[in-house]
């Protein structure tokens, strides 16, 4: 057991090569480098270098699994003494309880909690940081690409997909005429999404439809599933006919970019909308479908990750109940909020009509789509067939295309 003073001695002492490891308090280790490489010096909590070590006793790198604190945590072993080897370029630590890790720079680098590194980390490995857009943007921010080639060259899956992650959504042109381009393009990143629809759907006029997208009807902005706690991700709708009536075009507004406007130019309404759940629902039976399904997700309109950052939009006023489960006072305020947002959303939608061939690709969580009224004939009969993927299978998907040698 060290006594206080010795501790404090031997914290305070550089290590002999070079001077570049130090245990600045009993809390951290400060690795100090020559040349311009790093300027500041890079630092680590002694608890997270322990809770991390690298050893075969502590870690299996094969599984990438942590053997070690698996009933508490390293918060009682001290750090003894470090160095930074020259040599190996690695830095060593000696615990009080005889125990030795050591660490590479590079991995220690990739690892520093600087606000650069960890910003470098969350934007190109976790999630690309998405570029909001307003309605005087879309000629910029509207990407194509050719169906063959998201299903033949891997490159061309991954800008399709990192235009879904930053923009939001994508056209894809020549898809054949085949009710099984969504189901192709689902495998292609990964697994469809089966919800109480089925695993594709069709979205074209039926009479007596279950579903109030399944009519000729205008279809006014909104996201798919506001009601399903696991909503789905993305939304891949491939055109078989379109409508050669006057309408029958898609509308789409960014909702993130409302949401964003909505925080900055009036942020009491913001607030409202980023806390007051609402009650969506889903009951009836599809179609063809045997099951009934009764399906409800309270949520507020705008929800908000752990950083704040907007998440996911829900909205759907033809799937928002008529309970609504918040007591009395909030109810007025929250129209109010809500009205300003359906005001905003509508004044950015962009309008275009997809033909025969086009696959309309968007974030479900993030964009607002509808649809304007059209007019079938007995020889022209709108026709679309969709599917949904989750995020999770999407951004695995395009890390590994990115990334290629992390799963090595
Ligand atoms: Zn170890």
């Amino acid at each position: 057991m060290l006594t206080c003073r010795h501790w404090i001695g031997q914290l305070r002492r550089w290590s002999s090569t070079s001077s570049r490891a130090l245990l600045t308090d009993q809390n951290y280790v400060e690795l100090r480098l020559d040349g311009k490489e790093v300027a500041k010096p890079l630092k680590y909590p002694t608890v997270w270098l322990r809770d991390n070590c690298q050893c075969p006793e502590c870690f299996h790198a094969f599984t990438r699994a942590r053997k070690s604190h698996w009933e508490q945590g390293p918060l009682n072993v001290k750090a003894e003494s470090v160095i930074y080897n020259e040599q190996s370029q690695k830095l060593e630590v000696q615990w009080e309880d005889r125990h030795k890790s050591s660490f590479a720079l590079e991995w220690l680098k990739e690892r520093d909690f600087s606000e650069e590194t960890r910003n470098k980390y969350l934007h190109n490995v976790y999630k690309p940081l998405a570029q909001l857009w307003s309605k005087k943007e879309f000629q910029q921010v509207r990407n194509e690409f050719q169906y063959e080639d998201i299903l033949q060259k891997d490159e061309v899956l991954k800008s399709w997909l990192e235009a879904l992650a930053v923009q939001g959504f994508a056209i894809l042109k020549q898809a054949p005429n085949d009710m099984n381009v969504v189901r192709h393009l689902a495998n292609r990143i990964g697994y469809i999404k089966k919800t109480t629809y089925g695993d594709i759907f069709e979205v074209k006029s039926k009479p007596n439809a279950g579903n109030y997208a399944y009519k000729m009807v205008p279809l006014p902005l909104h996201t798919d599933m506001p009601y399903y706690e696991y909503k789905a991700g993305i939304n891949i709708l491939h055109t078989l006919v379109q409508s050669s009536s006057v309408g029958g075009a898609n509308t789409l507004t960014d909702g993130f970019y409302i949401a964003d406007q909505m925080r900055q130019l009036y942020p009491d309404y913001f607030n409202v909308l980023k806390s007051i759940p609402v009650n969506w629902y889903d009951i009836g039976h599809d179609g063809d479908a045997k099951q009934p399904f009764h399906s409800l997700w309270r949520a507020p309109v705008i929800c908000l990750d752990v950083d704040n950052q907007i998440t996911r939009i829900n909205q759907n006023t033809t799937k928002r109940d008529s309970r609504f489960s918040v007591p009395l006072d909030q109810v007025q305020k929250w129209y109010e909020a809500y009205n300003k947002f359906l005001e905003l959303a509508s004044a950015e939608a962009v309008e275009f009509k997809t033909e025969a061939g086009d696959v309309f690709v968007f974030n479900n969580l993030r964009m607002l789509h509808g649809r304007t009224a059209y007019e079938d004939s007995t020889e022209n009969k709108r026709h679309l067939v969709g599917a949904y993927v989750d995020w999770d299978i999407i951004y695995s998907k395009l890390r590994t295309l990115k990334f290629p040698n992390a799963q090595d």
